[in-house]
């Protein structure tokens, strides 16, 4: 393999997501050459923890050949075949079978997509197509949070709040975003618990502004994870819970990240007791393998889009694909025969997070929260005041660098430093991951003169 080579035709006509591209070919990207178990090598022979998952994806890291093996028969047998006009195919049939198993309690129903994005552009589909069957059009607008994360489409990036995004393209209408639940940040004075009350009250208050005669639906993630995994003050999700009851207005659960085990659970939403009317889900349902993602549809919805009144008219040519299904099935499959979900919850999850809240003390660090296999650190330059380094999110860049220097790969999200690792992860890996961060703390710290 020529590393040169490859890289300098990457920077001549790849375009990456999410990149600043003059920058990027300035600087030059590390390649990936290959993944096993838990962990990525690069060109270099440089072999690091991946404790992202990929982009929270691989729950159950790089080396399932179960999976592979399932694509390979589905590609061998029938490559291809959509589900328009009638059609079906015996993957896409037991794959919503088998979700609707696992799925929270009274969603039984569920419509495919090739991505989370998509997932999301459905929702908006069909939570018109909802209100309007109930003769209430009127029913528009959606309500998310700032600094949300919803995809990159027009939709999801409209209904997600990060105003860097927002910046760069006119938003879709009738879209509203309330704050969010980020205590370290945005708490101040109050308590986690006071602040979680004041963050869910914002719904009301938002509600009250709009009419609720006016609002569709709630769309939220159980856990900010893009964001900066914020994992909400205790007493966010029962006010909302509350609020919702209220109203009648739709929750629209994104479980892109926290489905399929992250936080214990098979979803988050059963993690927090909450009943979505729809829920998004991608990324690990096929182990990150295979595009995939899709919604599922509470009763409530699907019963009244069942009932009539002519053609949906939404779908993708890669709805349902038939290797994406049996990925999707040979995941699930592993998932529920090695209680992968149950031994990290018991196990795993509390070991790492024992651990993880150790690395809290670091001078560094302002807090260190976490929650089955997420968990994030806040940087700051001084701990009683939360003070940051800079304005400029340098701690959290320099820290990243340092952790792949140590070879872990942790993500940056401003001055959070965010982990997700895969569920598979053993005590001593989990050791092996503190280790790492631990150094790649020190390092910053040095670096940056403390
Ligand atoms: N929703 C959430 C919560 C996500 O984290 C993501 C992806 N990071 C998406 C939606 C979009 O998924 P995709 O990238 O598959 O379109």
């Amino acid at each position: 393999m020529d590393k040169k080579l490859l890289q300098s035709a990457d920077a001549a006509h790849l375009m990456h997501p999410f990149s600043d591209f003059k920058e990027m070919v300035e600087e030059g990207t590390r390649l990936i050459t290959n993944a096993e178990d838990a962990y990525i090598v690069d060109v270099d022979g440089h072999r690091m923890l991946d404790a992202m998952s990929g982009l929270w994806c691989c729950n159950l890291g790089y080396s399932r050949k179960e999976i592979i093996k399932a694509i390979d028969d589905q590609l061998n047998t029938l490559p291809y075949y959509n589900s328009f006009f009638q059609c079906t195919t015996p993957a896409s049939v037991e794959l919503a079978r088998v979700i609707s198993e696992i799925a929270p309690e009274g969603m039984n129903n569920v419509f495919f997509t090739g991505s989370g994005s998509e997932a999301n552009d459905t929702n908006l589909r069909m939570i018109r197509r909802y209100w309007d069957l109930k003769e209430q059009p009127e029913k528009r607008i959606i309500i998310s949070r700032k600094n949300a994360y919803h995809g990159s489409t027009i939709a999801g990036a409209s209904l997600g709040g990060m105003n860097g995004m927002h910046k760069q393209f006119s938003r879709l209408d009738n879209i509203v975003h309330i704050d969010q639940p980020y205590w370290f940040e945005e708490g101040g004075d109050m308590s986690p618990e006071e602040f979680g009350i004041h963050a869910a009250n914002a719904l009301e208050t938002k509600i009250q502004e709009l009419g609720p005669e006016r609002v569709a639906a709630f769309i939220a993630e159980p856990i900010q994870g893009a964001g900066g995994v914020i994992i909400p003050p205790e007493s966010y999700w029962p006010q909302i819970k509350k609020i919702l009851a209220k109203y009648d207005i739709l929750m629209v659960m994104d479980e892109v990240i926290f489905g399929f085990g992250r936080t214990g659970q098979w979803f988050g939403s059963q993690y927090y007791d909450i009943q979505p009317d729809l829920l998004t889900f991608a990324k690990a349902v096929t182990n990150g393998y295979y595009p995939l993602g899709g919604v599922m549809v509470g009763d409530k919805v699907a019963d009244v889009l069942k009932s009539g009144g002519g053609e949906f008219t939404h779908g993708y040519t890669y709805s349902a694909h038939p290797a994406a299904c049996a990925a999707g099935l040979a995941t699930i499959n592993i998932l529920r025969d090695e209680k992968i979900i149950e031994k990290m919850a018991e196990d795993t999850g509390p070991y790492l997070q024992q651990r993880w809240k150790e690395l809290g003390e670091h001078r560094i660090v302002g807090e260190a929260r976490g929650l089955g296999f997420v968990g994030a650190l806040e940087l700051v330059k001084d701990k009683a005041s939360r003070a940051r380094f800079d304005d400029k999110c340098t701690a959290g860049a320099i820290c990243r660098t340092m952790s792949i220097k140590n070879g872990l790969v942790m993500r940056a999200t401003g001055d959070a430093m965010i982990i997700a690792p895969p569920l598979i992860l053993t005590r001593e890996q989990v050791d092996e991951l503190i280790t790492k961060a631990e150094r790649a703390l020190d390092d910053t710290a040095e670096a940056l003169g403390v």
